[in-house]
């Protein structure tokens, strides 16, 4: 077998755009030859390489707080997972994972999880981020794969419409292919409730309240409809469904919308028209339209906007979500959620069983079944019945966790917590055992970004002596438990595994190596093993040129209804409480904050309050203020700009805080807990 690639060729650690990057000498330069970010980076990218070098690195295991051997920490760990299976069942242990792992240790958590653990219990921090938008998705086109074309095709759109992202600040490079677009005479909406540098930029902002954006897209839908922009022979053509959404419209006419959603009816209008005249015209979906109790109804609502105009399928048009973590888009597709097995295939599918046992090498009735959702599990641990022993990779949920002080009260209950981590997060603090773990550049493996475009991590510097990796880990514990066999240490043999077992599934890497991802910057799954002429398949940008994923090939539009968030502002907490991210920071900010200069660009947590507000509550900016909603409150500084509404506040949630307050209210569909909407009131602290 050859090497594993080594060499500076490598991607940034941070957000899905997965930026190309070379990495020597302790440097950071931009790669050119990704399109993503075409020698670009942002300020997280270009100091990343701090990390690898950072004096709080963790070298060592730790055992209830002190430095330990590997071969204490890992018996430790085995010896109490055996203890709580023999008392409690296999589903006693639970498995929480990141997407932020490469797509080979995401896939052998997984399968860590149901062969060695043969517990059901594993979900991911993925559930977080854009769950709702794969489940919309998964719903209309039969396949989530975030943009269903090249990044490079937004250069050449006449309109986009991005609903609830400020790449601005989580992925500045993404603003070059906006920006071309608009040099091309591209027109940009924004749908945010605040004026985002993203928002700034718009050629038109839709400044909706918190919560609205459902009824929003179901307004603009019907003026698309009332105004003739509904492309007929498409809808003929290419799905189905049209009529039963076309009547469910049609009592959102505009002047209700506004009603709900505070957005102007001009202002609407405009937006439609923009996006029906436009040769070519695209609609995304952020975080600030997913992370809600109703996610995977808001973004049906888009898509069906999006069907109606005739755009996904169309060579430079579409539907996309903007995925937001490292590998966001590959850590949802090999089987380290509850519900799913490598392929994005069904947990509960008879045929997905066999095909990933045959691979595993276990008998598929020895699989376990779907487990509970990320919050469910959190919520779960340490009660009668639920898991006693959590194993923690990737994540930090004591920070990103909603309701996180119950979250942060639920790991204390535990026997047993361990996490894998590269520095001690908050819930690394928390663990019995901490597993000091290699980063990004200093490991080989494969990434998936935001286009479907597997990338190749190669290993460009030495991880610190003491450290091993998140595959040696899985090995180490599966060792003990007897299973080692079946786990692996090096990258490309699990990687071959991988694409075996997503042999004919949704998200089939059959066809993807090493060697082609080094030689063609990166290839588009799905990409079975041959292509149509008997030769390597090319790999696929595009996937729904000419059928939609469905079984009849048709897009499926879905009648969904708007309802109210699911907690209102009232007379004690009278402010709508949204999050999101700042320009210097990444998730949980258990990377960034480590690094001295984002630190410095962005040193606290901040609630930010419109002048009027905080005249009328006699809050000046720099004041240190209690932020308090029902399940927990925060102290943070103020700052004040009229780029908010005046009901709204936003706090960033890179630090412990705002999540002690968000509302833990789960979609029914894809389990997203509603982040970006709850009840607040804030209160001056600073003494008069
Ligand atoms: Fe690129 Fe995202 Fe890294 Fe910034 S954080 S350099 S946008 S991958």
């Amino acid at each position: 077998m050859s090497r594993v690639p080594e060499g500076p060729a490598t991607h940034c650690p941070y957000c899905a755009l997965q930026c190309g990057m070379n990495v020597a000498g302790g440097e950071v330069t931009p790669r050119e030859d990704i399109p993503a970010n075409a020698g670009g980076l942002c300020q997280k990218g270009w100091t990343s390489a701090e990390l690898l070098a950072s004096p709080e690195r963790l070298t060592t295991p730790l055992l209830r707080g002190r430095p330990a051997t590997w071969d204490e920490a890992l018996g430790f760990a085995a010896a109490r997972i055996r203890a709580v299976q023999e008392e409690d069942g296999h589903d006693a242990v639970a498995v929480f994972g990141g997407g932020g792992l490469t797509n080979e240790a995401a896939y052998q958590l997984g399968k860590f999880a149901r062969v060695a653990l043969r517990t059901a219990q594993i979900d991911y921090n993925g559930r977080f981020c854009m769950s709702s938008a794969a489940a919309a998705s998964g719903r209309a086109f039969g396949m989530d794969r975030g943009l269903p074309f090249p990044i490079t095709d937004i250069g050449r759109a006449d309109a986009l419409l991005l609903a609830g992202g400020n790449v601005a600040e989580t992925m500045p490079p993404f603003v070059r292919h906006l920006t071309r677009m608009r040099d091309g005479g591209g027109r940009l909406i924004v749908v945010d409730p605040r004026v985002t540098p993203t928002a700034a930029l718009a050629d038109l902002h839709l400044q909706v309240t918190p919560g609205t954006d459902l009824a929003l897209a179901l307004g603009l839908l019907h003026l698309a409809v009332a105004e003739g922009y509904a492309d007929l022979g498409y809808l003929a053509a290419r799905t189905s469904g049209f009529e039963a959404v076309r009547d469910s419209v049609a009592a959102w006419w505009p002047e209700r919308v506004e009603r709900v959603t505070g957005v102007p009816v001009a202002r609407m209008r405009e937006a439609v028209r923009l996006l029906g005249t436009a040769p070519r015209a695209m609609i995304l979906t952020g975080r600030g339209a997913e992370q809600h109790a109703k996610g995977t109804d808001t973004v049906t609502a888009f898509v069906n906007l999006a069907l109606t105009l005739g755009l996904p399928g169309r060579e430079g048009s579409g539907y996309g979500c903007v995925t937001g973590q490292g590998n966001g888009q590959g850590g949802r597709e090999h089987g380290q959620k509850a519900d799913q097995l490598p392929g994005y295939r069904k947990i509960d599918d008879p045929a997905a069983r066999a095909h990933v046992a045959s691979v595993w090498g276990v008998d598929p009735d020895d699989l376990p079944g779907p487990g509970q959702s990320a919050y469910e599990l959190l919520d779960a641990l340490g009660t009668p019945g639920g898991p006693k022993a959590l194993l923690l990779f990737g994540s930090n949920p004591v920070v990103s966790a909603p309701r996180a002080g119950h979250v942060t009260e639920r790991l204390g209950a535990l026997d047993l917590l361990v996490v894998a981590d590269l520095v001690l997060s908050e819930t690394a603090a928390m663990a019995d055992v901490v597993l000091p773990v290699t980063q990004w550049a200093e490991e080989a493996g494969t990434m998936t970004n935001l286009e479907g475009r597997v990338l190749l991590r190669r290993r460009a510097a030495d991880p610190p002596p003491g450290v091993r990796s998140d595959l040696a880990v899985l090995h180490g514990i599966a060792d003990r438990l007897g299973r080692g066999d079946l786990f692996p240490t090096d990258p490309r043999t699990v990687f071959d595994e991988l694409r075996r077992a997503s042999e004919g599934g949704i998200a089939d890497y059959s066809g993807i190596t090493y060697e082609r991802i080094a030689a063609e910057t990166g290839v588009f799954w799905p990409c079975p093993r041959t292509g149509e002429d008997g030769g390597p398949h090319p790999g696929t940008p595009r996937p729904f040129l000419d059928r939609f994923a469905t079984a009849d090939g048709r897009a499926r539009l879905v009648p969904v209804e708007h309802r109210p968030v699911a907690e209102e502002i009232d007379e004690e907490f009278p402010f709508y409480l949204t999050s999101g991210r700042v320009l210097a920071h990444y998730q949980s900010g258990a990377q960034t904050r480590r690094v001295p200069a984002l630190n410095a660009a962005s040193p606290e947590p901040f609630v930010e309050l419109h002048p009027d507000l905080a005249e009328r509550l006699g809050i000046e900016p720099g004041d240190t203020v209690l932020v308090r909603g029902r399940r927990g409150s925060s102290e943070c500084v103020a700052r004040v700009s009229a780029a908010i509404r005046p009901d709204t506040l936003f706090m960033p949630f890179h630090w412990e805080g705002v999540n002690r307050l968000t509302n833990p209210a789960l979609d029914p569909v894809s389990k997203m807990p509603e982040f970006k909407v709850c009840a607040a009131t804030l209160e001056r602290r600073t003494p008069p």
